[in-house]
């Protein structure tokens, strides 16, 4: 009997009211692997009624007790490492590698939330008028819920739950119908941890169950973390509803590539970058921006190395790089090469029709190579989400800048070059949220905030980082005269 996956909800493992379920598989061996429910409104509103109860007790309870808990769940995320990676490759279909390190990427959230005694400080001046002193005072604010994506199921949650909860606050995950099982094992883990009933909570499902949060009236700020169509939706509605919104939507990363740079480090960086997790990270590099004399050697080595990447299983030691995510996301894949190719782009590598020997079902798609890219071209302005890389051959250093800057995205964007007048440049000039120097994927880490500008971030505060703790409390002023 396959799993049926039940919502946690206050302190407890409940049946969702659904009256669909949809299936989860396993996207290399096509193993159906649990069904997820498609929870209707009912079940998003017991989550909130139930957090909503949770939040005076806990918002009271010591903020140092709040963090002994992430200290206890640091090291049950620890000891379910290898299992918890082990579910990430299973649904998601990356290589086990990658999902150590978004696992690993999920622990260092949960460690940055054990500091927030130390971070949520408010502050105050004596005499700000005579005999009066004004203090800014930190608090929680309420129910906070995050609706997450399928490419990061384990750490994506992680970005917001800790810092949420730490800072006094009750939480909802709506995690990815497509790879909802690392939530289950996750809120296991929360489980094992006592938490007062009701500070955590989990309800899985789709759109229904996004609407519902988005539109409750308990429910206080969401943290959302998708493709820019949704982000947008998510902006205005809970914009409607009067909540706090961060939306962190879409991408389209260009990596530019200038002569003096060290072309074998930066091809091996652009490698991963391109093709790590199989083009399905948000913070992918899909445009490569050859300037002046970098093409050919650039173009070469790109070549040679994409060619030798080892498509497979993620489970097996040997693959370099796992499926996409599901058979009609190849499906998706494979039509934006083929508009790249009908507007003018040339195949250097094609991982079209991919098949993998003992995996003959899983959703592949091989590293894809597309040469002689120009800006119009679809493949080198709409998000693709899976290994493909455009390469646009450009004569200098502005050009460069200029095509960056002509997208609508602003995630990331790359520079690898030898020379510190370029790279601040650079920094300088480019619209993009995360930037990358002789880095291929800028990725922040959980101290800082994860930048993003442009079509891929609406709202003001980012995620994670110190902009994390000023999004889940508010600034209560508080002026006072004793005489
Ligand atoms: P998605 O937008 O399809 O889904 C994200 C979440 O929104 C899921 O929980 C889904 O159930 C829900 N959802 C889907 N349609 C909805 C609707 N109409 N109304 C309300 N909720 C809805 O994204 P995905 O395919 O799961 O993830 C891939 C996308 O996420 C890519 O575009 C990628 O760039 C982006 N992403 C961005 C970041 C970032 O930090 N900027 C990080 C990871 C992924």
């Amino acid at each position: 009997m396959v799993k049926q996956l039940k919502n946690y909800i206050g302190g407890e493992w409940v049946q969702s009211s659904a009256s669909t379920y949809l299936p989860v598989n396993n996207p290399a061996t096509c193993e159906l692997l649990a069904e997820v429910p498609d929870s209707p409104r009912a079940d998003v509103d017991a989550a909130a009624k139930a957090a909503k109860e949770a939040f005076p007790e806990w918002r009271s309870t010591p903020v140092l007790s709040r963090a002994q808990y992430m200290y206890r769940f640091k090291a049950l995320l620890e000891e379910r490492f290898e299992d918890l990676a082990e579910i990430v490759v299973k649904e998601n279909g990356k290589t086990r590698d990658e999902a150590r390190g978004e696992v690993r990427r999920g622990i260092e959230s949960v460690e940055f939330a054990a500091s927030i005694p130390s971070l949520m400080r408010g502050y105050k001046v004596e005499d700000i008028s005579s005999g009066i002193d004004e203090t800014a005072e930190r608090q929680p604010l309420g129910v906070f819920a995050a609706i997450t994506p399928f490419n990061f199921p384990n750490m994506v949650p992680l970005w917001f739950l800790p810092t949420a909860i730490t800072t006094g606050n009750t939480f909802i995950v709506k995690p990815s119908p497509q790879t909802p099982i690392s939530m289950d094992i996750l809120y296991e883990l929360l489980d094992e941890l006592d938490l007062p009933e009701g500070v955590v909570n989990l309800v899985h499902g789709g759109k229904e169950a996004s609407i519902a949060v988005m539109e409750h009236p308990d429910i206080v700020g969401v943290s959302f973390v998708g493709s820019t169509p949704v982000a947008r939706i998510v902006y205005e509605t809970c914009a409607r509803h009067g909540k706090r919104v961060q939306a962190q939507g879409g991408a389209k990363n260009y990596i530019a590539v200038m002569p003096d740079a060290d072309m074998q480090a930066s091809v091996a960086n652009i490698m991963g970058s391109a093709f790590g997790c199989a083009g399905q990270r948000c913070l992918a590099g899909s445009v490569v921006v050859a300037v002046g004399d970098a093409y050919e050697p650039l173009k070469a080595e790109l070549l040679k190395r994409a060619s030798n990447l080892r498509v497979g299983y993620g489970l097996e030691e040997t693959t370099q790089m796992g499926t996409v995510i599901s058979a009609s996301a190849r499906e998706r894949i494979e039509g934006m090469i083929a508009a790249g190719v009908s507007e003018g782009a040339q195949v250097a590598l094609d991982g079209r029709s991919k098949s993998v020997a003992g995996f003959e079902q899983g959703s592949f798609v091989g590293p894809t190579i597309l040469d002689g890219v120009t800006g119009e071209m679809s493949v080198a302005k709409d998000e693709i989400f899976g290994p493909v890389l455009s390469i646009m051959h450009v004569p200098d250093f502005d050009t460069a800048v200029d095509a960056i800057n002509a997208s609508r995205y602003g995630n990331a964007a790359s520079l690898f070059t030898n020379s510190g007048k370029h790279a601040r440049e650079f920094k300088y000039r480019v619209r993009a949220g995360n930037i990358g120097i002789n880095i291929g994927v800028a990725a922040a880490t959980a101290s800082f905030p994860f930048g993003g500008q442009k079509e891929s971030f609406f709202g003001d505060l980012h995620g994670q980082g110190l902009d994390g703790i000023e999004f889940y409390t508010d600034k209560k002023i508080l002026i006072e005269r004793w005489l």
